[in-house]
């Protein structure tokens, strides 16, 4: 059935509320489904930035023992996980709030903080879900420039760009260190000079997603910016470093109050009881933690230093993916795809140049990169 049609999605779009009319749904990249069918185990999956050696051993563990309460509805409140994520981050558990993955947590900031006449700032090549969540509840979209190409931090945020953009009727600046899909990261200075000057009536979401990845001496989470900033907001997943995407569990750390507030708009059980229990276990294994940040900075390195050796651009990453400039990247993906190695298009950020390929196992990246030098040749 097309759009014309009386039940088609451009009727429907017509009388949906003003943000939904200019949204198109969130593009997950390829058909995986199709492509797995077709590929099976030789599949390279590099696209979605999942953790390759996935969760521990004891979060598998925790679900199979949820088994036998599926029948039930989980712990409406989280408390178990609230609390070890409380101890875990040196904060209150009444500052913790669980989400169904955190692109639901920054989708319910937007619904909460922002609306029509209200502005929302977000850097260019920021994450997709900042300009999604903002158009969504009808809210003024401010984009800052990022910073330029020949930057020491190459199209990374630009902190002054931001705070520029900040007005009497902005509610919310989302940013992320590191960014997704550039990389780049903040020290704890920066990110400090930053705070000090948003204005106290603006809420600043500041997305974690890859920190348990970064280890470069001069990145700084800013959860211990938290005691000063009653308006910072951080997001974390599980989906990433700890290797539970399909389980759907992320968390925010905030002031109780504003927590507080937002409790009101959660779903009921919007946590699932399997994922409550794997993500407590897996916050409990420290060491798989560890591992797994060992192994993706080995394999980060190898496989920047692979592909810069083949003369194309990566630029610095401090998350399981690199953002790598191919030139004619169109071609190059779609050959690619062709092999069974899937990468993630950037076109739709404006970069179209670019791919952004996640990191994988030892034997996964010597596949993509026989892969690219079968398409080079
Ligand atoms: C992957 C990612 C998320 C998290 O997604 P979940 O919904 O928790 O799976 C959030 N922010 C960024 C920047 C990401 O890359």
């Amino acid at each position: 059935m097309t759009d014309e049609t009386q039940h088609g999605e451009a009727s429907f779009a017509a009388r949906a509320r003003p943000g939904i009319r200019g949204l198109r749904a969130y593009d997950p990249g390829h058909d995986l489904v199709t492509l797995r069918r077709r590929f099976g185990d030789a599949l390279v999956e590099l696209g979605s930035n999942e953790n390759p050696w996935g969760p521990s051993p004891a979060a598998r563990e925790a679900v199979l023992r949820q088994l036998d309460m599926l029948h039930r509805y989980p712990d409406p409140l989280g408390a178990g996980l609230k609390r070890a994520l409380g101890e875990r981050h040196g904060v209150d558990a009444s500052q913790v709030l669980l989400g169904n993955g955190s692109h639901e947590l920054l989708m319910q900031l937007a619904q909460v903080f922002a609306g029509p006449g209200d502005e929302v700032v977000y850097p260019r090549y920021g994450f997709a879900v900042f300009a999604l969540a903002a158009q969504a509840v009808g809210a003024t979209l401010r984009v800052a420039d990022a910073l330029p190409l020949d930057a020491a931090m190459p199209l990374g945020h630009d902190l002054d760009a931001l705070l520029d953009a900040i007005g009497p009727a902005t509610r919310l600046v989302y940013l992320a260190s590191p960014n997704n899909p550039t990389g780049t990261w903040f020290d704890g200075q920066a990110l400090a000079g930053f705070l000090a000057r948003v204005p106290e009536h603006v809420i600043v979401v500041l997305d974690e997603a890859y920190a348990e990845l970064a280890d470069a001496p001069d990145y700084a989470s800013g959860t211990g910016l938290l005691p000063r900033h009653p308006n910072l907001v951080i997001t974390r997943t599980f989906s990433k470093a700890y290797g539970l995407a399909g389980l759907r569990c992320g968390y925010l750390l905030a002031a109780p109050g504003l927590v507080a507030v937002m409790e009101r708009l959660r779903e009921s059980f919007n946590v699932n009881g399997p994922a409550l229990a794997a993500c407590e276990a897996a916050l409990a294994d420290v060491d798989h933690l560890q591992q797994v940040r060992d192994w993706n900075a080995r394999e980060r390195a190898a496989l920047a230093e692979a592909l810069s050796a083949r003369g194309w651009r990566v630029l610095p990453s401090q998350t399981n993916f690199l953002l790598v400039e191919f030139g004619a990247a169109g071609a190059v993906e779609a050959a690619l795809v062709a092999a069974g190695v899937v990468l993630r298009p950037m076109a739709g950020y404006g970069l179209p140049g670019f791919l952004r390929i996640t990191v994988g196992t030892a034997d996964e990246n010597r596949r993509l990169l026989a892969a690219l030098d079968a398409v080079a040749a």
